[in-house]
């Protein structure tokens, strides 16, 4: 699981600059596999071995200019609670403006590691200026200049050492599955009809993060986890109206997850916060199925179904295997297909394929439609293997590896998916020297 840093701070003291600096160089290398839109405020970074995601909570600030001092401690305490790590970014151009006092009013209870970074020190002579923010009462600082990105090494070592090793991951540890989706969308109701139906329950466990709430589940003879994240905010006393509080719930339930579980409402359309979940749980490389839940309320027609689901698809190309169902809570319809489905999607990602299978196959495909040359350039890959990592991640070893264009790499991935059951499984691929 990896840790959440959040970066707080008012408006315009360069928050969204530095996170774009923190996740870019990363973003470069997952996003060019499938060349989807990102969020602009949610990235994963990594930094001296450690990876840990990166939130600017100011992005999800509606109106930068005129806001409310309210709306900023809102913001700030939400990341308190939720984030693992706060960096708290000041201006050395503004000095220290009654905002910050007040955000530094809230920081100094925190108990969790905080790093103040004053920005915008472009040049030495700003150095001097900096000292003024000792004055916020919250020790030590770092000086960046996150457009020239001096500092910022500095910083991100100290942040990475404030993230804990990566624990080895227990063996008989149970899949955890995630019910997530936005409101409203019938998360609460799925579990409670799987719980209600089910006498294989075993209990009701307090879950690894404060306040989530674990089901040990038993089905299928299979054993796992279902995480209710709907359950938590409806106790919640904060405004669940906040953008930025789902999207940090979702963030916590999908690190922690093997399987994300997206309940969509049929009776809305697929879009926005159903998306920007689906691509939250992509980055992550998670599992996923999608759940079109409410499908008793939809007056259907003969493609109805099929027009849904190739809706869905388009908006999530070019990730467009994974499965979709259609259920009814209401009705019970599917619900169990629904579970059935999210552990053929936890066997998949567990896939491991043998090295000289795998080259069997490629090989073949490989010789019969080669890299196209660039520059003229002849590329051969001559080898590949599956790496042995958690999740499916296959590297190709080739003559000139940084000639080859995303459309081959894309095709690689094609083939892999008609071959092997990637079903609803993130994939990544490397091209490597040899
Ligand atoms: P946010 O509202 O906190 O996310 O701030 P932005 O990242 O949008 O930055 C606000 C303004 O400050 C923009 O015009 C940035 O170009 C500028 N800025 C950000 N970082 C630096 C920096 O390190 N040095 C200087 N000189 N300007 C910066
Ligand atoms: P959550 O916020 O995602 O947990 O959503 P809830 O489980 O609280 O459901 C929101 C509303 O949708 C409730 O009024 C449910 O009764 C209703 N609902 C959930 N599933 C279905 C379904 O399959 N069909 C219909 N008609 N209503 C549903």
């Amino acid at each position: 699981m990896s840790s959440i840093v959040a970066i707080v701070g008012r408006p315009n003291v360069g928050k969204s600059t530095l996170f774009n600096r923190l996740v870019q160089r990363r973003e470069a290398i997952v996003d060019s596999v499938s060349g989807v839109t990102r969020d602009r405020h949610y990235g994963k970074s990594e930094w001296n071995g450690k990876e840990f995601s990166v939130i600017d909570t100011g992005g999800y600030v509606v109106g930068s200019d005129d806001i409310f001092e309210g709306e900023i401690r809102k913001q700030v305490q939400l990341a308190i609670d939720e984030a693992d790590i706060i960096v708290f970014v000041v201006d050395v151009e503004q000095g220290i403006t009654p905002m910050d006092d007040a955000v530094a009013k809230i920081l100094r209870q925190v108990k969790k590691p905080l790093f103040m970074a004053v920005n915008k020190v472009d040049n030495a002579m700003r150095d001097a200026d900096a000292v003024e923010f000792y004055n916020l009462g919250l020790g030590d600082y770092y000086t960046i200049s996150s457009i020239n990105g001096s500092g910022t090494g500095e910083l991100l070592d100290a942040v990475a050492e404030a993230i804990p090793e990566e624990e080895e991951e227990e063996v008989n540890e149970l899949p955890r599955f995630a019910v997530v989706g936005r409101p409203n969308a019938g998360k609460s109701s799925f579990i409670n009809a799987l719980i209600g139906e089910d006498r294989n329950i075993v209990t009701n466990i307090a879950g690894t993060t404060r306040d989530s709430i674990d089901t040990k589940y038993n089905r299928f003879g299979f054993e796992f986890n279902l995480v209710d994240t709907a359950g938590i905010r409806k106790k919640s006393k904060v405004k669940e109206d906040l953008e930025f509080y789902s999207v940090m719930r979702a963030v916590r339930a999908i690190e922690h997850c093997d399987i994300a579980i997206l309940v969509v409402d049929a009776t809305r359309d697929f879009e926005g916060q159903d998306e920007k979940i689906f691509w939250l749980a992509e980055k992550n490389r998670k599992g996923i199925i999608i759940l079109v839940n409410k499908w008793d309320l939809v007056e259907k027609q003969t493609n109805t179904m099929r027009d849904f689901e190739a809706h869905i698809r388009k908006k999530i190309a070019p990730f467009t295997d994974v499965p979709i169902v259609f259920i009814s809570v209401l009705t019970k319809q599917r619900i169990f297909k629904a579970i059935e489905t999210a552990v053929e999607v936890f066997e998949n990602r567990k896939r491991r394929i043998q090295t000289s299978k795998l080259n069997e196959t490629m090989l073949e495909i490989m010789d019969h439609n080669p890299p196209p040359a660039t520059k003229g350039k002849f590329i051969k890959i001559k080898y590949c293997m599956q790496l042995p990592t958690h999740t499916p991640q296959f590297a190709f070893f080739a003559n000139l590896p940084q000639y080859i264009r995303d459309p081959y790499r894309r095709y690689l991935e094609n083939q892999l998916r008609e071959r092997y059951d990637f079903k609803g499984v993130p994939i990544s691929i490397y091209f490597r020297q040899k």
